[in-house]
């Protein structure tokens, strides 16, 4: 055992963990807190960064080589974290010496003096780009998964699920602020004679050049013009009044008759048109809002018995409302 190679030798020792430190794919460094200056930071760094080893005097070399929007955040946090004592880990972009970025997590372990006092900071840099180049691709396709649940894949409009969404927001918003809310519920005339001339994927060009068309008309930003379901569109108008809803419902009656799409089988037109349901409330925590769609939904249907190609608004009044029976 004497003999062994392993013997506590000091000087041994401290080769054998210098070799393992400076071959490892992660950077150790010191920095004394006193001074601010490295003390030590492997040769790595140079493979790594480009940056020399001896170039790494102080703190300040490390924070001039940080991407400026990390910069701040980065040094404030580690400091705060440093004078409490606190180990702690950071992510930012750290500048290359050809002038590119990399993203690092540097791990920082806060070593003190016997009388509690930070005496130096010792940690590892790990290059992380590759995990946030993964975080990243991820985060973009998540993004698009959200954005596709929310888009009609037809017409690339809003689709039930953000119409349903948005009209509970804007309810919400109309109770708070006691403001008007407009809702159209809109259904293409004819439609089943249209496809069944004009072939379905015809039907499908043309509910698309209408959706197109319709979200021109809308074009207040909050404004969402959306696909309910099959030949039939929604459209949430927040803080409209029945006068502007009605103007908008003329407008989209009108884009339609001028965009002369043609509709050889329909009995009321040349080209394709549509009935409009229109229904404006100022709505209070006491009123339904499903109760108030199938009202517009109501509307929708007198303006199909009114002869089709127009709209029905406001209070519609059955023979019972009238009769009172
Ligand atoms: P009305 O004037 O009473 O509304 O008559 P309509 O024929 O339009 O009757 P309804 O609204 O009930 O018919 C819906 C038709 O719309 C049925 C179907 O042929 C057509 N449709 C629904 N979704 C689509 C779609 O995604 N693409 C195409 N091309 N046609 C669709
Ligand atoms: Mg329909
Ligand atoms: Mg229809």
């Amino acid at each position: 055992m004497q003999n062994s190679p392993f013997k506590n030798n000091h000087v041994y020792n401290e080769v054998v963990y210098k070799t393992l430190i400076e071959s490892t794919l992660a950077i150790p460094w010191r920095i004394d807190w006193d001074t601010k200056q490295f003390t030590y930071i492997g040769p790595q760094i140079e493979k790594l960064l480009g940056w020399q080893q001896q170039s790494w005097k102080s703190v300040q070399d490390w924070v001039d080589r940080m991407h400026e929007l990390d910069r701040d955040k980065t040094f404030s946090m580690c400091v705060a974290q440093s004078i409490a004592g606190i180990d702690h880990e950071a992510d930012y972009r750290a500048l290359k010496a050809d002038g590119s970025y990399l993203w690092i997590r540097d791990v920082v372990h806060v070593i003190r003096k016997e009388n509690g006092d930070v005496d130096s900071l010792v940690g590892f840099m790990f290059d992380i780009s590759e995990r946030k180049k993964q975080e990243q691709q991820l985060e973009i396709l998540q993004r698009q998964l959200e954005e596709f649940s929310y888009k009609d894949g037809l017409t690339g409009i809003a689709n039930r699920r953000l119409f349903d969404e948005f009209f509970a927001r804007e309810w919400q918003s109309a109770i708070r602020l006691q403001q008007p809310l407009s809702i159209l519920l809109i259904d293409l005339d004819y439609f089943k004679q249209y496809n069944d001339q004009h072939g379905h994927l015809q039907g499908d060009q043309c509910l698309r050049e209408i959706a197109q068309l319709w979200t021109t008309c809308c074009s207040r930003p909050r404004d969402l013009v959306s696909r309910f379901g099959g030949e039939e569109f929604a459209i949430v108008l927040p803080e409209t009044d029945e006068t502007a809803a009605i103007q908008i419902a003329e407008s989209l009656l009108q884009a339609l008759n001028n965009a002369k799409l043609p509709h050889c089988a329909s009995t009321i037109s040349d080209y394709v048109s549509c009935s409009i349901g229109v229904k404006t409330i100022i709505p209070t925590e006491q009123l339904d809002r499903v109760g108030f769609l199938s009202e517009v939904d109501q509307n929708l249907y007198h303006a199909k018995q009114n002869g089709r190609n127009g709209y029905q608004a406001g209070e519609v009044h059955t023979l019972q409302d009238l009769t009172g029976s």
